[in-house]
């Protein structure tokens, strides 16, 4: 058996590693010239855990997490204004989680497939046919492929998607929130090695992270919806213009930093994940978005359910994938339902309701409700 697929992000590796492990052959098309690595910190648990785990990557997976030894909400000023200690943070994850940079999931995953996938960099999909036997696929290279299935973890923007399943306008809710993120080129005297300091206001949030080995990712993220289009990192320089601490550096490293990740927060909501030969997996098929905080798991975890899935339906490729989403569709609907609950009170204009959001935080960081979080939570755990 055949696969093709379309992205080499967390989905599309994490489907070329299950699938391998699976007995099929793959090969992955990326539509960047190299891997992309880089991103943020992430909080990678869940199905994705239960996942990696049998997918065998969870050691290497954990060995690369961060720890976050202080996380310090701060005035915009830069004042502080309460913190989150390392336990407590730990405890509200539970036992099967970790935080882990986006880049480096993808690096383990990589580094696990690389010798036996065959990975064409600088590379997309132009065109797709099926028949009841196979699917042909069509690449920008003038190539065409032939396979028993395509998957297209081609994220947000999925060319696959547009193609099989019509244009994303379709299925985008758009969030009304957008977000840009870099590594920086090193960790600002301010930022204490393994912390977060993060500022919240009017709308905005921004949150530098310090994430292990010497590495720092600098997150901006703001409401789009009255007036602040944000359609060019040049506008940040405005938008965060009021904001003291370790912003302005952070503003000047995004200007030159080598890999920037911009874009709207929108989910997808795709009411079928397949159509014929041809499946959506990761955000491609259900972006939960950043709010939700569970998208790398989801791929994972969905990748790994996937290849279980085909390898129990033998060559019915359609019945594994009817199969595949009956299962996985509850826990992506419930996500993106949480997803929208936080979007509402994520990054408040109103002072007050920032207040208010906050106030289990605050609440969280003292003393005595401490003890008692990080009690209930290893109990639960
Ligand atoms: C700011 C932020 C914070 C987040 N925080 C969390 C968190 O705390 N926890 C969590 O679990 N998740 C989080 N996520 C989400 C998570 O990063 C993604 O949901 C997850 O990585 C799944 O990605 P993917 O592989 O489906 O898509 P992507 O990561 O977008 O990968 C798609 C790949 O396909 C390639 N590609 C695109 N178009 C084409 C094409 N036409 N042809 C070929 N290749 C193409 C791209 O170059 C890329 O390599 C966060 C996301 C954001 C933006």
């Amino acid at each position: 058996m055949r696969a093709i697929v379309i992205g080499a992000g967390i989905a599309g590796l994490a489907a070329a590693l299950r699938l391998y492990q699976a007995g099929w052959e793959t090969l992955v098309v990326e539509r960047a010239p190299e891997r992309r690595g880089g991103g943020y910190g992430v909080t990678f648990g869940g199905i994705g855990y239960d996942g990696a785990e049998r997918m065998g990557v969870l050691p290497e997976l954990k060995r690369r997490a961060f720890v976050t030894r202080e996380l310090v909400y701060r005035k915009t000023n830069g004042q502080r204004r309460f913190a989150l200690s390392g336990e407590t943070i730990v405890a509200t994850m539970g036992r099967k989680a970790f935080n882990i940079l986006r880049g480096d999931i993808e690096a383990v995953l990589y580094e696990a497939v690389a010798e036996h996938t065959t990975i064409r960099f600088g590379t997309t999909i132009t065109a797709v046919q099926q028949d009841a036997n196979a699917v042909h696929v069509t690449l920008s290279d003038g190539t065409t492929e032939r396979a028993d299935l395509l998957i297209g973890a081609d994220g947000l923007h999925s060319a696959t998607r547009a193609l099989v399943f019509g244009p994303e306008e379709a299925y985008r809710l758009d969030m009304g929130h957008s977000v840009a993120v870099y590594m920086m080129k090193e960790r600002p005297e301010g930022l204490p090695a393994e912390t977060t300091g993060s500022i919240s206001a009017g709308g905005r949030t921004f949150a530098m992270m310090s994430v292990g080995d010497g590495r720092t990712a600098a997150f901006f993220g703001y409401r789009t919806d009255r007036g602040r289009a944000g359609a060019s990192l040049d506008d940040l320089r405005e938008i965060y213009g009021d904001m003291g601490w370790l912003v302005p550096q952070a503003l000047d490293g995004l200007m030159t930093a080598d890999s920037v990740y911009f874009d709207t927060i929108s989910q997808m909501v795709v009411d079928r994940w397949s159509k014929g030969r041809v499946v959506l997996l990761g955000d491609a098929a259900w972006c939960v978005t950043l709010f939700a905080g569970y998208g790398s798991s989801l791929a994972v975890g969905g990748a790994d359910r996937l290849g279980a899935a085909l390898e129990h339906h033998g060559d019915d490729v359609l019945a594994a994938l009817a199969a595949w989403e009956a299962e996985l569709r509850p826990e992506a609907d419930k996500k993106q339902r949480l997803g929208r609950r936080v979007k509402g009170v994520y990054a408040p204009r109103n002072p007050l309701l920032l207040e208010l959001t906050q106030l289990p935080l605050r609440l969280a960081s003292w003393g005595p409700v401490r003890r008692m979080v990080e009690r209930k939570f290893q109990l639960a755990g």
